[in-house]
């Protein structure tokens, strides 16, 4: 199928991108097209006017020095090929990795990913873990959205009307803390059946401190394990967080996978992820 008929403009900067937005009810920004451009094909979302972000250059491009600050902008691309993250923090390298294929990394951006909130896609649930804040400008100025705030329900993030995600704050890991993406794809789209991002954080004496798991795919937005995460802080013990990983988890089933399997892959990559994020941890 072809996509209704639209407008399309192409701004320069964010200001007139902004601009565009709040003159026209119907726009809709456009970053790497990728969930976008398919959804219009099949008549899932009818914009009257896109307004492609490409030429904004303030939307672009990764600075680390205390934090990470990553333009929306940034494709999965550019995420994977910096030196400086591979090495202050591997597991977004070890998430891109698995997203897609290189044809979709080129072209699909972080910001457009977590402006989108598929409820199977891999970087909400690694910035939920990373505890990540989104820098948010529209119409009323700018403001910050924590992940934990910003994944709403299936496909809809607390991005209001006329407002552009701009930037993604992620916190470097302190010292004794390791980090790890589990994924079991969709064999035929690769998108997340389930996905396990987890974040553990060893104290002086080697026990475990602190931890965050998110999940994706088992539910209709990326959540927290909080039971697994309470779980391993309180006994220290992999096995037991892992057998409550799909505690309290909002669940969907659908021809592919029921809920009881998605709970199970749940338990399965939280041990895998645990594992590895204690390793690394140290
Ligand atoms: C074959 C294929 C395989 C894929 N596999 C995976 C996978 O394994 N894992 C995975 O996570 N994803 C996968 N994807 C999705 C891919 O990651 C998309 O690129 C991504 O979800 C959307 O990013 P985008 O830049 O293409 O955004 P677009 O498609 O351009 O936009 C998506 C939505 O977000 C809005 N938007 C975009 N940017 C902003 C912004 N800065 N501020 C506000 N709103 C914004 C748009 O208006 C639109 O509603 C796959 C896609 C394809 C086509």
């Amino acid at each position: 199928m072809y996509p209704n008929n639209f407008e399309y403009a192409a701004p320069a900067t964010l200001q007139e991108a902004l601009d565009l937005l709040s003159q026209n009810a119907e726009a809709k920004v456009l970053a790497g097209g990728h969930s976008l451009l398919p959804m219009m094909k099949i008549r899932l979302a009818n914009p009257g006017m896109l307004v492609d972000l490409r030429k904004i250059a303030e939307l672009k491009g990764i600075q680390v020095d205390g934090e990470i600050r990553v333009g929306a902008m940034t494709t999965y691309a550019e995420l994977e090929r910096s030196e400086e993250l591979r090495q202050r923090l591997p597991v977004i390298a070890e998430c891109v990795n698995v997203i897609g294929d290189p044809a979709v990394r080129n072209r699909g951006t972080i910001g457009g990913s977590l402006a989108h909130a598929d409820p199977a896609a891999d970087m909400p649930a690694l910035m939920l873990a990373l505890e990540a804040q989104m820098r948010v400008r529209g119409p009323n100025g700018e403001r910050t959205i924590a992940a934990a705030d910003f994944f709403v329900d299936m496909l809809q993030s607390a991005l209001e009307p006329g407002e552009i995600l701009t930037e993604i704050v992620i916190p470097l890991l302190p010292q004794g803390a390791g980090a790890a993406y589990e994924k079991f794809k969709h064999p035929a789209s690769g998108y997340a059946v389930v996905g396990v991002a987890a974040v553990v954080q060893r104290g002086d004496g080697g026990q475990v401190s602190a931890c965050r798991i998110a999940v994706t795919g088992a539910g209709p937005r990326a959540q927290r394990a909080r039971a697994a995460e309470e779980a391993l802080v309180s006994s220290g013990n992999l096995e037991d967080a892992a057998a409550k990983a799909a505690d309290g988890l909002d669940l969907i089933g659908d021809a592919f996978a029921s809920e009881e399997f998605r709970a199970h892959l749940t338990r399965v990559l939280t041990r895998r992820a645990l594992k590895r994020a204690m390793e690394r941890a140290g």
